[in-house]
Order: C-alpha cells, then structure tokens, then sequence
C-alpha cells in the first residue's frame, strides 16, 4: 500500500519548484541591498528554548511538537524562528563582536495546528531579526524593509498596520487596565481566556474565540497607557517612516500573538483579490527581553516574519509574474538510438560551456522527442540524423525562426556560444 504524506504537510513538485526557488531569491537579492546576512539554525531545539517560563501563547503551549529523542532529551520542532536565533546569537556570543546582528532565516517550522488551506503543520517562514541595540531608527528600518519586500513582490494595496505597546511600564500599566476591564466578563469568556486574564490579558485580545466579544471590542488601548519616554520613542519611529513616505496606519488594538513584544509591533498588509481578513502577509515587533531570558546579556531586538505558502498564495491569486520557469538553451534529439553516445558527448561539451542542455533517455520516437523539447522551451534544437552523422554534422534549429543551419560536431558548442550571446 502506497503511504501518504503526513497530515498537514505538503509536496512541492517539480513543476512548482520553481516560484519557490524565484520568491526565495528575491528574497536574497533584497536582503542583500539592506546588508543582511542569512542565519542557518536547526530545525530541533531543546524544549526550554521554545517553552520558556513567560510564554503562554497557544502556538507554544498546545501546538509544538515535543518529543523525546533516544537519549530522552526532549526536543522540540521550532514553530517559529526567532527564539532559536536568539539562543543562538547567545551561544555563539555574536554580542561580542557586533553592536547590532543583523539576520535573516528562511526554513521550515512546526505547529500542530488544524489545517486548512493555507495552513499547514509544516510551513515556511523568511524572517529578519536585528539583535543588539533599540533604536527607533532600527525599527523603522525593519518596518521599511519588510514593507519594501511586498511591494518589490508585485503585490498591490500594500500598508503598514503599527501600534506600541510601550515599554515596561507601559506595558504593566496597560495590563492592569486590561484586568480591571475583563474582570467583571471573566465568566462570559472562553475557557482560555479565563487563564489569559490573570497571566497574560494582553493575550485576550487576540482570541481567535472571544474576537467579537463585546468585552473585547471595547477594551482600552495600549495608546492610552504609554509612558512619555515610551510614547516619544514611538512618534521618532513614525517620524522616520514619514521620512521614507511609507504608507501606514496605527492600529491601536494590534497587540500581536506572541508574549514577548514590547514597544513597536507591526503587520504589513495588501490588497489580494478573495483573501478577506486573510490579508495580513506578515508581521512582527520588539523584543526587549528574549535575549536576557535566553541567557544573553539585556539587550533588545526586533525582528519580523512572512509565511512563504500566504506569499505564494498572494502572488498567484493576484496573477503576479515574478517568476519565470527555465528555458532550455538546446535539446538534443537523436533518430537512432545508435547516436546515442555522440548525443552524450554533445551534451557534456555543452554543460561545460554553461548552456543548459538536455536530452531524450527512455528511447523515444522522434516526434516524441520534438514534444519533449517544445515542453521545455528549448530555444535550439540539435538533430542527429544518420546522413548527418556520416558526414560528421548535426542539423541545428532555431526553435523560434525555425531556420535549420548544419554544423560540425566540433563546433556545436562555439555555433551555439555565439547564437546565445546574440
Ligand atoms: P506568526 O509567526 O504566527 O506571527 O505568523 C507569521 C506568518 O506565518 C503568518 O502571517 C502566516 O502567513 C504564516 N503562518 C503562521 N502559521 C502558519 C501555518 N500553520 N501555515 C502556514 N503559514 C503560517
């Protein structure tokens, strides 16, 4: 019986490959023009980075996936990208020689979540975080950057959403507020919620349950419990968005789902054609205290994250060309199969003149072969027929003008250098 794949995962085939190979080199060529360098980290972490004492979101207290390895030590799937970069950059010391780490990831995470179209248990994230230093600058650099990336992608409509949270004061202020107002609706509340109240309240206002609740609507705003020091440092992050004529709009409900934001957080969104309230691409915030509680020194950062699959999704239902797939500079095409090793010979001169090149091998019919070439858009056909091969040429033909010229075997390559160049 053949075996499935796992629920909530999916293929990414060799016909669609391509559009992820485009998205993730547009996303390098971008990263590059902002002087950020990618990290690599693995996709298993020691539980503890993920399930840390003052983390209390659903995605890592129900939706990780923990398990004990043969030496019972128990790992976990990374359902997101910034703690391990964090663990790493304490590991590894990168404070020491940097003010501020600047990085970027593009990997795989876990999240045993309910799948549906466009979610998945295994999906893909580009993230940027910049570790080290809090500036408002810094924050409106990374809000530019990510805010850049979409529109470079072709999207329309695309807009910032900010808020604050402010710093520790603020924030604690700010949760007060929230108990005081939840408090007299805890019973109408759902089960977690009840929970939030007392540890996390900020959290109640992203319940994805609880959303509507009237409670919920007319919760106060972390705008109105910001410290001056907290709320000037906000107006200098606007003031540079300003600066860059980013398009935004401050959102004062946005609260994000992780547990660790503090001042900033953003979402960047676009118009996309049938994805509602779908329509936030990506988003993320300041971290102030992730680095401490890894480990590291008391140092801030902040950092933000794009669900490649949403990415995709997007591109295609807003009909965006950002990718092309490969066309073949030639394909080689044989009458007999006795010329076989001539076409082998053709083809490896041409790979080591950089053509991409490619042939027939499951002994097909000369029409089949032609169909074949035509399906991958070889821009050149090389013909070995039997009168050919007797004289020592091949028949070479341009797919699109369809003039056929006769070549030497000996100058195959140089024939077609210069064709390529023109
Ligand atoms: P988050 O880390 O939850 O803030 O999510 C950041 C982005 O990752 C979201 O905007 C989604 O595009 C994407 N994302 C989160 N969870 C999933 C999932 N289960 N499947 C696919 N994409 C996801």
């Amino acid at each position: 019986m053949a075996i499935n794949k796992v629920k909530g995962t999916y293929d990414v085939l060799p016909q669609e490959s391509y559009l992820w190979q485009a998205l993730e080199e547009k996303i390098r060529y971008i990263l590059g023009l902002y002087n950020i360098r990618e990290m690599r980290t693995p996709i298993m972490e020691y539980s503890e980075v993920f399930h840390r004492q003052s983390e209390l979101s659903d995605m890592v207290t129900k939706e990780t996936y923990d398990f004990d390895d043969r030496g019972d030590r128990r790992l976990t799937l990374r359902p997101e990208g910034t703690a391990g970069i964090i663990r790493s950059y304490v590991e590894n010391k990168l404070y020491a020689s940097q003010e501020l780490e600047k990085v970027y990831y593009i990997g795989p995470n876990f999240r045993y979540e309910r799948p549906q179209k466009g979610r998945y248990r295994q999906f893909y994230q580009f993230g940027v975080e910049a570790i080290g230093a809090i500036d408002p600058s810094l924050d409106a650099e990374l809000i530019i950057l990510a805010y850049d990336f979409i529109k470079r992608l072709g999207l329309k409509g695309v807009r910032v959403r900010i808020n604050s949270l402010g710093d520790d004061v603020s924030r604690e202020n700010y949760q007060k507020a929230l108990v005081d107002h939840f408090t007299p609706h805890a019973s109408s509340l759902c089960e977690d919620c009840q929970l939030r109240l007392h540890k996390n309240p900020l959290r109640i206002l992203d319940c994805k349950i609880d959303g509507n609740h009237e409670a919920v609507k007319h919760a106060p705003t972390p705008q109105d419990y910001l410290t001056e020091e907290a709320r000037s440092y906000f107006k200098a992050v606007l003031d540079h968005l300003n600066a860059a004529k980013i398009s935004y709009e401050i959102a004062p409900k946005l609260v994000r789902g992780l547990d660790y934001y503090s001042h900033t957080v953003f979402e960047i969104e676009a118009d996309i054609e049938g994805f509602g309230a779908q329509n936030v691409l990506g988003g993320g915030g300041r971290y102030q205290k992730l680095v401490k509680e890894l480990g590291g020194p008391d140092l801030g950062g902040i950092g933000f994250a794009f669900g490649m699959e949403r990415l995709l999704l997007a591109l295609e239902a807003e009909n965006v060309n950002f990718a092309k797939e490969s066309e073949l500079d030639a394909y080689v095409i044989v009458f007999d199969q006795k010329h076989k090793t001539l076409a082998t010979k053709i083809l490896y001169d041409l790979r080591q003149a950089n053509l991409n090149v490619d042939t027939n091998f499951t002994g097909k019919s000369f029409k089949a072969q032609l169909k074949q070439a035509l399906r991958y858009q070889a821009k050149y056909l090389i013909i070995i027929g039997e009168e050919e091969f007797n004289k020592g040429v091949v028949g070479i033909k341009n797919t699109q003008t369809e003039v056929q010229e006769e070549v030497l075997v000996s100058k195959v390559c140089k024939y077609l250098k210069e064709k390529m160049e023109k």
